[in-house]
């Protein structure tokens, strides 16, 4: 479900022409609708509204600091990755005790800077981890919140390159060495172990993957009560997939996986924790690019467009699949035929859909690659000193430009030539 349609022949994000929006702004540009944003949150909140829940959106899905306050005005809390991140989350608004703080490799710096803004937790994944937290914790006087995220070794079903909850990922404990952990944890000075973290991974459209998972955090929940560590929340992570190919294939609903949630969660009498990134943001988000040319290659039809995979790396980095549809809407019903569209970047990777039944588009025509608000914008580039990729907020019939487009100076400026040259 998004706010991204047809009005007068146009495609729309909700009130606003995505062609008056390209002549305003130049493209390639992001575009992101804050009605999908905000329903998406809604859902999801809503389908724990009955329990003590906290959702923590998960920045590194698209970290606009626009995005971010209008998560935040709904209530949202964040969950952070670097300094950099719980920075924007702060420029945001965000309270403190809304964050939680995951990754495999924080710094002290980072750890000493997250202690003094208050955060409500850590998620802690190793053990040389939560020593160097103990010793920073401690430096400061200050004590640290703790959740170990515990790795199920559970197959999430899901692409590799976004697979967190198998033994060989690098992500969390083993679960068989969990709970030694949190008893060496709660001996540490500075340090509260106060929850149990799990992400198995992300665009997991199953829940078999997740029901198993939960009902090991449920088992583990039970026997730190026993040893007398009793958890005051339980963080079931994020990773709830959404429909890349519109309606040929429908993830699981909120509410079907707050189902999953509360068999594993009904008895432990814990807060609960989510930290949904792509369901948030996903469909909220297009990438509007205009067509350069159009190029007979021997075998097939090349569709040259402005954006590429420096400002939307998804398609070459995770095989992705993102739906194309035309601005003008009397595209849509011309005939389709087989083309590949691709960028200006000189790399073979560079495209952005394969053998894709599309209409015939012509030099000029406005595209909309669609679902690219989560892991889109973030993840460009300048590859090919290529100006980074502006991004465009939406609301109603209102739009600001919420990060503009750099000039070259912005790009090129900041380099230097060493006096010996
Ligand atoms: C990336 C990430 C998420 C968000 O995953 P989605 O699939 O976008 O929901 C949640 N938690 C952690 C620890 C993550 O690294």
């Amino acid at each position: 479900m998004h706010h991204f349609a047809y009005k007068g022949g146009v495609l729309h994000a909700e009130d606003v022409s995505l062609d008056a929006l390209a002549s305003e702004v130049g493209t390639p540009f992001y575009c992101y609708s804050t009605a999908t944003l905000e329903r998406h949150y809604r859902v999801f909140a809503e389908a724990f509204a009955d329990a003590d829940a906290l959702v923590c959106y998960s920045i590194k899905a698209n970290s606009n600091i626009a995005v971010l306050r209008t998560l935040g005005a709904l209530g949202s809390g964040m969950d952070v990755v670097s300094e950099g991140e719980l920075r924007r989350a702060q420029t945001a608004g965000v309270p403190s005790e809304r964050i939680v703080f995951s990754g495999v490799g924080k710094t002290r710096e980072e750890m000493a800077f997250a202690l003094k803004a208050g955060i409500y937790a850590f998620n802690v994944e190793s053990e040389p981890e939560l020593s160097a937290l103990s010793e920073v914790a401690t430096g400061l006087g200050a004590t640290a919140r703790v959740a170990v995220r515990v790795n199920p070794d559970i197959d999430p079903k899901t692409h590799r390159k976004i697979s967190t909850g198998k033994a060989e990922d690098k992500f969390g404990v083993p679960y068989t060495r969990a709970r030694e952990l949190y008893a060496e944890a709660a001996a540490l000075r500075g340090i509260q172990p106060c929850g149990i973290h799990m992400h198995i991974g992300s665009q997991i459209t199953d829940l078999k993957p997740f029901g198993d998972a939960f009902a090991l955090l449920k088992d583990l929940a039970e026997q730190l009560a026993d040893d007398g560590i009793s958890m005051e929340f339980v963080n079931f992570g994020g990773g709830l997939g959404v429909p890349y190919r519109g309606t040929n294939d429908v993830p699981p609903h909120p509410d079907e996986y707050a189902r999953v949630v509360f068999d594993a969660a009904k008895d432990l009498g814990c807060k609960l924790l989510f930290e949904p990134g792509r369901m948030i943001a996903a469909n909220a988000g297009i990438l509007v690019s205009r067509v350069l040319y159009v190029k007979q290659g021997a075998d097939k039809t090349f569709t040259v467009v402005d954006a590429a995979m420096n400002d939307l790396i998804r398609p070459t980095l995770y095989e992705a699949y993102h739906d194309i549809w035309p601005v003008a809407e009397t595209l849509r019903e011309s005939e389709r035929t087989a083309t590949d569209v691709v960028g200006p970047v000189c790399e073979t990777g560079d495209y952005l859909a394969l053998d894709r039944q599309l209409p015939s588009f012509s030099q000029g025509d406005l595209v909309a690659i669609m679902t690219a608000g989560a892991y889109g914008a973030v993840q460009s580039s300048t590859y090919n000193t290529r100006l980074l990729v502006p991004e465009v907020l939406v609301k109603g019939s209102d739009y600001e430009v919420v990060r503009p487009r750099p000039d070259y100076d912005d790009l090129i400026g900041r380099e230097k030539i060493p006096n010996w040259l």
